[in-house]
């Protein structure tokens, strides 16, 4: 890749953001990392080095959103892709669900990715060029007991993905989902042991993926090889959600 192009990963400080960051800044792209983990930000461009470019932002917090953005467009211009990354859990069953775990998980996961894409989709429409990508997971497609609020979000943001692929289309601008099996990072982490091996044990591939397994594909989707590709929503989850 020759010309320079940015890419805005939201929840790039560590994990599956992290690891797109990663790959996309070894393709050539400059990455406007955002998260709100000031310290793990510093450090993860530490290890990536120049072409990740930290950023505050809070995905929930719109001037907060709008004032990133507005900085990112005016050092790191032409921003040409975009990876709707930022996600938290608040797992329970429904009954023990509070309407707080419910209105935070779909605000971090679903209002945060209509925040920032609002935001840097002007931009794009007035390029007429850019590849946006939500990270969705394979509960969207096939729910999970006690993830309720989580696999709304992740739903919505399918629903958000195929609304948007329709919509932006005519600028030049592809949307497309990726749905994550169980990937090994802090997410996951702390799930108890005979879960993990319980979840290791329905993967037909028989292991978790790894954050470069989906960053992979984020990185694909993002780049013009994939210039038909538009509101598809491409599971990576070693054969779980078949
Ligand atoms: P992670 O917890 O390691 O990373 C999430 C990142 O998002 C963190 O750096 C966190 O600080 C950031 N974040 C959270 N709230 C934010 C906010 N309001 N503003 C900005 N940044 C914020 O988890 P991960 O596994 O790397 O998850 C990345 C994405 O992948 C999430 O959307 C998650 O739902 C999705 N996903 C993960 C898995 C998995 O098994 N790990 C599976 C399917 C989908």
């Amino acid at each position: 890749m020759t010309d320079p192009r940015t890419a805005v990963v939201t929840g790039a400080a560590r994990g599956i953001g992290l690891a797109v960051s990663r790959r996309l800044a070894a393709d050539g792209w400059t990455v406007a990392a955002c998260d709100m983990l000031d310290e793990q930000l510093a450090a993860s461009a530490k290890e990536v080095g120049p072409l990740y470019r930290p950023f505050h932002m809070d995905v929930t917090d719109e001037a907060d959103v709008n004032a990133a953005c507005e900085r990112i467009l005016a050092e790191n211009p032409p921003v040409l892709g975009l990876v709707n990354n930022a996600g938290i859990t608040r797992d329970s069953l429904l009954m023990r669900m509070d309407a707080e775990a419910w209105r935070k998980v779909l605000t971090v996961n679903l209002t945060g990715a209509f925040l920032v894409t609002k935001t840097l989709s002007k931009t794009m429409m007035r390029q007429k060029a850019g590849s946006i990508v939500n990270i969705s997971s394979v509960v969207a497609l096939v729910g999970s007991a006690g993830q309720a609020n989580y696999a709304a979000s992740k739903a919505g943001l399918i629903g958000f993905t195929k609304s948007l692929a329709r919509e932006l289309a005519p600028r030049n601008i592809r949307v497309n989902a990726i749905a994550p099996g169980f990937i090994e990072t802090e997410m996951t982490l702390n799930l108890p042991e005979e879960v993990r091996r319980g979840y290791a044990e329905r993967i037909p591939l028989g292991r978790m993926g790894r954050p470069e397994d989906v960053a992979e594909l984020a990185a694909f989707l993002l780049g013009d090889a994939s210039c038909y590709l538009n509101g598809t929503v491409i599971p990576v989850d070693g054969g779980l959600s078949t």
